[in-house]
């Protein structure tokens, strides 16, 4: 497998179907995305026109036999999501957003119409979703929400803002939660709803080649066909997080790969004293300790993905993979960075890309310390989320 990095022949405990998937992606990203990221990046915008591109490919909802999906494994999903974050996190972003926080929902908890009316759409890339929990004043907390909806004979008037949304301007769809007389719930939200509206959030330093936005919801009326009828209460957002999680878990080891290859080719290329600075004892105990941690974060991202096709992991679990291969993506990043000296500041080489890219993530989807307080609670029995309730 072409520029895998595989200290520990990971790549003998793959299907053949799994390698043909890594292969697809990463020609697909060597091809479409390496050439042009950057560029994006600058221009603090996303590659939208590559949509279509990845649901023809099968990278859409791509765990699904059902609705066009491509009936893959959850390891070879997590291959795409780890190639395409090789390219940049924008574009994991994008997939993990559609497949794990829109697909999903629709598919686990959407009625029978909602799921013919969407799905098709939706991982043909013809359609695009996003996926609306946090709000200004609630992120590590989301049961604490503020965006309401009330019932109305057929309808549910919808108000409330949400807050951080990925992909929120470009969507045709969004799954929104809100607090109800009957506990949280989810609402598929068509564009063109009166009193829905998504400004963009300008001035990122991060995830430039992504759409990040707020959702305004102004009396937005929805029909009662469009909520999610198999989800009543916080734990059905929260599965759809562990979902997602997942595929961060794996995407991170690509950012983590690239930075790593680059800092590897960049340390034979580069002379000072007269010598590859590759030669340095201090650049190759950087050099070793990436290679240890990047195998390490591998093998736990395997692991789970093989429980995870028995359906035997744990959102713990999901939440140790997340903590940890975000945690040692950044370390790894941040230690290319250095070795790539001046120009590991400049967007001519992808890592500080990939650096400032990781901030986010290391922050979305549960921060590293809440995943850090999800597994306190495992080991101890105790809840120190708030460390101040009886
Ligand atoms: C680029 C980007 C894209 C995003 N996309 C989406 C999206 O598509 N949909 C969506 O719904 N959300 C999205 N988010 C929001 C994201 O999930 C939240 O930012 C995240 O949950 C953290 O919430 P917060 O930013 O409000 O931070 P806060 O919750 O305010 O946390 C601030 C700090 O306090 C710490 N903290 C909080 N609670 C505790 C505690 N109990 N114990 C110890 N420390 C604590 C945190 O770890 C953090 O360090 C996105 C965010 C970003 C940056």
């Amino acid at each position: 497998m072409k520029d895998f990095v595989d200290f520990l022949n990971i790549n003998a405990l793959f299907t053949d179907e799994e390698r043909l998937v890594y292969q697809t992606v990463h020609d697909f990203v060597e091809k479409e995305v390496k050439p042009i990221i950057a560029d994006y990046f600058e221009k603090g915008e996303f590659p939208l026109h590559l949509v279509k591109t990845m649901g023809g490919l099968g990278f859409l909802g791509s765990t699904l036999n059902e609705y066009g999906g491509a009936g893959l494994s959850n390891v070879a999903y997590g291959l795409i999501n780890q190639e395409l974050e090789r390219g940049d996190s924008g574009l994991r972003s994008f997939v993990s957003v559609q497949s794990s926080l829109v697909i999903y929902p629709i598919y686990t908890f959407g009625s029978e119409r909602q799921k013919e009316k969407y799905l098709p759409g939706l991982i043909s890339g013809d359609l695009i979703g996003c996926f609306g929990l946090t709000e200004p004043d609630y992120g590590s907390n989301p049961g604490g929400m503020k965006t309401r909806a009330v019932k109305k004979g057929d309808r549910w008037i919808l108000n409330g803002t949400k807050m951080w949304i990925t992909n929120s301007s470009i969507s045709d769809i969004a799954i929104i939660w809100a607090k109800t007389d009957d506990g949280i719930q989810g609402f598929i939200v068509e564009r063109g709803m009166q009193g829905f509206s998504t400004p963009e959030i300008k001035h990122k330093l991060s995830l430039r080649a992504s759409v990040t936005g707020e959702i305004v919801l102004e009396d937005v009326e929805v029909p009662e066909e469009n909520r999610l009828p198999g989800a009543k209460g916080l734990k059905y957002p929260l599965m759809c997080l562990t979902q997602a999680r997942y595929g961060i878990g794996w995407g991170a080891i690509g950012s983590a790969m690239d930075c790593y290859t680059t800092a590897v080719s960049y340390a034979n290329e580069r002379v000072q004293f007269d010598v590859p600075i590759a030669r340095f004892q201090l650049v190759q105990k950087k050099l070793a300790d990436m290679l240890t941690e990047l195998t390490k974060a591998q093998l736990l991202a395997f692991h789970v993905g093989r429980l995870k096709d028995k359906g035997e992991h744990t959102h713990q679990m999901i939440s140790m993979l997340k903590m940890n291969n975000v945690r040692i993506a950044l370390n790894i990043a941040r230690t290319a960075r250095d070795i790539l000296g001046a120009n590991g500041i400049s967007l001519e080489y992808p890592v500080i890309r990939h650096m400032v890219n990781l901030e986010s993530v290391k922050t979305y989807e549960g921060t590293e310390d809440i995943h850090t307080l999800v597994l306190g609670q495992y080991i101890t029995g105790f809840q120190a989320f708030n460390p101040f309730k009886k």
